[in-house]
């Protein structure tokens, strides 16, 4: 039998802040993929669990004991505008789990059934959306960044009714919590003081555990959401990632990525690059999502004003204070990733020299459509002194003169960095990615699934992306960017 250690202390919160729910069953479970390791990390055991089993369990057919289902609810403001009550319309809690050094995680099907937050939806997932989630926020976790994890997909042997009949599936999620900014709003919207508190209470006990004891927790917990927002955005951009989607509903509290959706890696870099098939005006392309991040933060920031201090006129002083850092802090880790990125140690330029050189080196990536990926990962392997090698990297800019240009200057920085050559390659190797989960071998995976049932594409895929950082044997393919028939514009959720 599977044994999850769950402490559902979430539910102490009571009503509203969730409704009870129950998945809805599925007609043929059939397990896709299930994550051992992570199971093993939060000390689940699933040693004499058959498969057709795990398939039950995560499905929503069958619950595992200790399980509690519910919905969350949350609101949210969608493309800048306000929705006052969303919730988990096709997502079902099942349980907190807390692991044998205290640490807690949320576990929730996505896919399985409606709640009492489905509104018109039918609370089902296509399966494509399904692989893809499962696909990047493994990947994303393999290249350092906070995510939400995948545990299980399943495919439910029924079909969803999208722009046509698709097959559906069921993704186990597990994150360091699923509240959202959106969870703050909720309460916040209907004056609801008293809410607002306890789950600031619960994700500083929760999450934050640290800032129990401060002189202000609530600003404190400001603060360090602010921070951990800043971090997060400028890792997805330090990697290409657009999350396609950044309503302050799928803003987490806890500082992940969460809510893939119709998210995408770029291929041929863009400043302004959208794939999401529903972000029409461009409002979450790639350059916009460090601003975006921070009008999130605006939002959450005027939830918690009722308790960051006795006056109204000093709690909006003191948000605007936390807020006003936002950028600084943003910009900082951003620059520190891209240092790492071109092999440049702190230090030796400016932080404003170092940046044009950066700026520089995306502009000409920008004008000329160069595979981001690909761009950092030929850089890493060239040397300081000469052009010899830079064939392969000049191949990516439609003008090679572009690339041309810009190198000649990396090099004149590169004749005055302390770091030896070997070392600064193997800095620069360590954090630009090899593989990445490229669009289209996202789209093959799920056509594979979709139109012949076969999985092997997805799990060959996976493979490869559990080691995002070492040239794999034989993988070649995986590195590169597809070709014209093979272009993914357009991502779904
Ligand atoms: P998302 O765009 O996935 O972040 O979802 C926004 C809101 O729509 C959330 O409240 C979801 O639970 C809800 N939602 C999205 N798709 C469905 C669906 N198929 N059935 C029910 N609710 C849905
Ligand atoms: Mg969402
Ligand atoms: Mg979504």
């Amino acid at each position: 039998m599977i044994h999850i250690p769950f402490d559902n202390r979430f539910l102490q919160l009571g009503e509203p802040f969730f409704a009870k729910a129950h998945p809805a069953p599925v007609k043929q479970p059939a397990l896709i993929q299930f994550n051992h390791a992570l199971a093993r990390e939060l000390g689940m055991s699933v040693e004499d669990v058959s498969e057709a089993e795990l398939a039950q369990l995560f499905s929503g057919n069958a619950l595992p004991p200790g399980a509690m289902p519910v919905a969350m609810a949350y609101a949210g403001h969608q493309f800048g505008s306000f929705v006052p009550q969303l919730g988990d319309g096709r997502a079902i809690w099942l349980g907190e789990i807390r692991t044998a050094n205290g640490a807690r995680f949320d576990l929730q099907l996505k896919g399985s059934g409606r709640t009492a937050y489905s509104r018109g939806g039918d609370g089902r997932a296509a399966l494509g959306p399904v692989l893809r989630e499962y696909l990047v926020s493994e990947a994303m976790h393999r290249l350092g960044v906070p995510t939400t994890r995948a545990l299980a997909a399943v495919a439910t042997g029924e079909s969803v009714a999208r722009e046509r009949d698709l097959p559906g599936g069921v993704i186990t999620r597990v994150a360091a919590s699923f509240v959202r900014v959106g969870t703050f709003e909720y309460f916040a919207a209907r004056g609801d003081v008293a809410a607002v508190k306890n789950l600031a209470d619960y994700v500083i006990a929760r999450n934050y555990p640290e800032l129990a004891a401060a002189q202000q927790p609530y600003v404190a917990l400001l603060a360090a959401v602010i921070a951990r927002q800043a971090r997060l955005i400028a890792r997805w951009m330090q990697l290409g990632f657009i999350h396609g989607v950044m309503n302050t509903d799928n803003m987490s509290i806890a500082g992940e990525t969460i809510d893939y959706g119709p998210c995408a890696f770029m291929d041929g870099y863009r400043h302004q690059r959208v794939f999401s098939s529903i972000d029409r005006h461009g409002r979450y392309a790639y350059n916009s999502q460090p601003g975006i991040g921070l009008w999130n933060l605006v939002r959450l920031a005027e939830t918690l004003v009722p308790l960051l201090a006795e006056s109204t006129e000093d709690a909006v002083k003191i948000a605007q204070t936390h807020l006003e850092t936002y950028q600084g802090q943003y910009e900082a880790a951003w620059l520190a990733g891209m240092r790492a990125k071109l092999g440049l140690t702190a230090g030796v330029d400016s932080d404003a020299q170092d940046k044009a050189l950066i700026d520089a080196l995306l502009d000409a990536m920008d004008a000329n459509e160069a595979d981001f990926t690909l761009t950092f990962y030929h850089l890493s392997r060239l040397g300081a002194g000469s052009p010899a090698q830079d064939h392969a990297i000049r191949g990516l800019f439609g003008r090679p003169a572009a690339f041309d240009h810009w190198a000649a200057q990396w090099r004149e920085r590169l004749q005055r960095e302390p770091q030896g050559e070997a070392a600064r390659q193997a800095g620069m190797q360590a954090v630009n990615p090899v593989y990445i989960p490229r669009n289209h071998q996202i789209e093959a995976a799920i056509r594979a699934a979709e139109d012949r049932g076969d999985f092997s594409v997805f799990h060959a895929l996976h493979a490869v992306l559990q080691n995002p950082y070492a040239e794999q044997a034989g993988k070649e393919r995986y590195r590169l960017p597809p070709e014209p028939e093979e272009v993914v514009s357009k991502t779904f959720c």
